[in-house]
């Protein structure tokens, strides 16, 4: 059984993203920058916002973060929206979500110039992946694929279920695996919370894909033996065993599916580490294309 170093991969595009860095550098080039909008004071999007920053930090790009406070109108917001589209520095930007109520996330995401939308969300992008046509890619999807690949697993020909039909995960990798292309060409099921007989679908699967948010859902039951696991769940689950009080796990049961497994994806240090790195290769093609 293989266990996917999804870090490890992490590290080595990161390391490739670097380098390229150094070199624009070295001609004289600006470096890429990476942009975040962020409304209000969550936690957990602070936290976010933090580790773009590091991975800024880490592959050489510059970065700037646009902090508003809970009470922005939906009009300044969307000027504030303008005035980065128009920002010839800022070689792409992330909004962080969810936004307040009173501020449509539709008419934001509508605004970012699809240019400059290194999360994929704008309906031109999303519409452009449809077609097989994608400047970019939503980073958790993009990052699925990318480790795949380097990991030598092939999807051509094989049957991948993916478990989850969300817009920003399960959706996006499942066309993707359909694609024609070297990382596609397999045979594609999309299973959601209304799918009859999930089990015995998950167990016809060649590579098993999960990205619904349940954890440690997909028990050995689920899983052909010899068959490929994905999990792009992240979950962080009480536990007075360990010192921080929690533990992280993902969508997967993973000590009783690695067994039947032929390689497998841990939580942490599989899909997740690739997602925030995928953000990273957005802002390098959006570079890219400009210089
Ligand atoms: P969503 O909640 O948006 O979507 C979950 C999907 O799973 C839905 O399509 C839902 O079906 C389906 N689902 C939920 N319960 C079941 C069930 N019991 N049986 C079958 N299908 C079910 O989640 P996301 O797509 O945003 O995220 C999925 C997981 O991936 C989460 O654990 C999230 O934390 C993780 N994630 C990890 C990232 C990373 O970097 N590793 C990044 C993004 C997400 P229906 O449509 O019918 O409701």
């Amino acid at each position: 059984m293989k266990i996917i170093d999804g870090k490890k991969i992490a590290e080595e595009v990161k390391n490739e993203i670097a380098k390229k860095v150094q070199q624009w550098i070295k001609e004289e080039k600006p470096v890429p920058h990476l942009a975040a909008m962020i409304v209000g004071e969550d936690g957990a999007s602070k936290t976010y916002i933090g580790s773009i920053e590091r991975s800024c930090r880490e592959v050489g790009f510059t970065s700037s973060i646009y902090q508003y406070p809970e009470t922005i109108t939906e009009k300044e917001f969307l000027d504030a929206i303008d005035f980065l589209n128009r920002d010839d520095e800022v070689d792409g930007y992330i909004i962080q979500l969810p936004l307040p109520k009173h501020i449509s996330t539709e008419k934001v995401i509508a605004h970012v110039d699809p240019k400059k939308d290194v999360d994929c969300f704008h309906p031109i992008n999303n519409g452009k992946l449809f077609l097989g046509e994608a400047e970019f890619l939503p980073a958790t999807p993009y990052g699925t694929i990318e480790l795949m690949k380097r990991a030598g697993i092939e999807a051509n020909g094989k049957h991948c279920v993916v478990v989850g039909r969300s817009n920003i995960v399960g959706k996006p990798l499942a066309m993707l695996l359909a694609e024609k292309s070297p990382q596609g060409n397999a045979t594609v099921t999309i299973c959601h919370s209304r799918t009859k007989n999930l089990k015995e679908v998950c167990a016809s699967a060649d590579i098993l894909l999960v990205a619904i948010g349940q954890p440690e859902m997909i028990t050995a039951e689920y899983v052909k033996e010899g068959a490929t696991v994905i999990d792009i769940g992240i979950h962080r689950i009480p536990d007075n065993s360990k010192e921080k009080g929690y533990r992280i796990c993902g969508d997967v049961k993973y000590d009783e599916v690695a067994q039947k497994c032929e390689a497998i994806t841990p939580v942490p240090g599989g899909v997740g580490p690739m997602t925030m790195t995928c953000l990273m290769l957005n802002t390098m093609h959006a570079y890219e294309r400009k210089h």
